[in-house]
């Protein structure tokens, strides 16, 4: 029976070098040699991505309108980085995960924000940076019809969420404490 992924946030701290290219080896390895157990982890993250291109468009046309004038701009080190579950998504899609930066002030400005925005494509960006929505950036979305479509969305993504790291849970062997 897995003890699941709490066993690793417990014993590898994925913002140090060491932890974290211990995790990236662990789903490297996992990955390559459970390919049938991960089976069902694959088609959700696909459909997980498919979701959030899906909402994309509705996002970036507000975020253009009010991100430019933010005085307290949420792009900072801490949140640019991608946690366990993260790593599992990313890993199901097969997708490279951009170079992590360690060290450094965690509220200094993400390595990857530039004066056009997130250099990384929406659905392969750290969760926390999709999870969050200002509450000015929610207040000038809920104006429009496409909103309830979006909320709609993002809780079927969340959901899928929960059931990739689930799924991955199951079927993972982990070293023995
Ligand atoms: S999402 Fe909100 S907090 Fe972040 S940059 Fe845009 S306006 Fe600022
Ligand atoms: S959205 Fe992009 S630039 Fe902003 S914190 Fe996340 S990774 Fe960094």
């Amino acid at each position: 029976m897995s003890r699941g992924i709490d066993f690793l946030i417990q014993h590898y701290d994925i913002r140090s070098p060491d932890g974290y290219k211990y995790l990236i080896h662990f789903m490297e390895d996992t990955f390559l040699h459970n390919l049938r157990e991960h089976e069902k982890v694959r088609k959700i993250a696909h459909k997980i991505r498919t979701g959030l291109e899906k909402i994309n468009p509705f996002v970036e046309a507000s975020t253009a309108l009010i991100c430019p004038s933010c005085k307290h701009v949420c792009c900072i080190r801490k949140h640019g980085f991608y946690n366990l579950e993260d790593l599992i998504y990313m890993f199901a899609l097969n997708k490279k995960l951009p170079e992590p930066f360690f060290g450094g002030n965690e509220n200094d400005t993400c390595q990857f924000l530039t004066g056009n925005g997130c250099t990384i494509e929406r659905q392969f960006r750290p969760s926390g940076c999709n999870w969050y929505f200002c509450d000015s950036l929610l207040e000038h979305m809920e104006t429009f019809a496409e909103y309830q479509d979006f909320d709609n969305e993002i809780a079927e993504i969340a959901g899928l969420w929960l059931n990739m790291v689930e799924e991955f849970s199951r079927n993972i062997n982990l070293p023995p404490e």
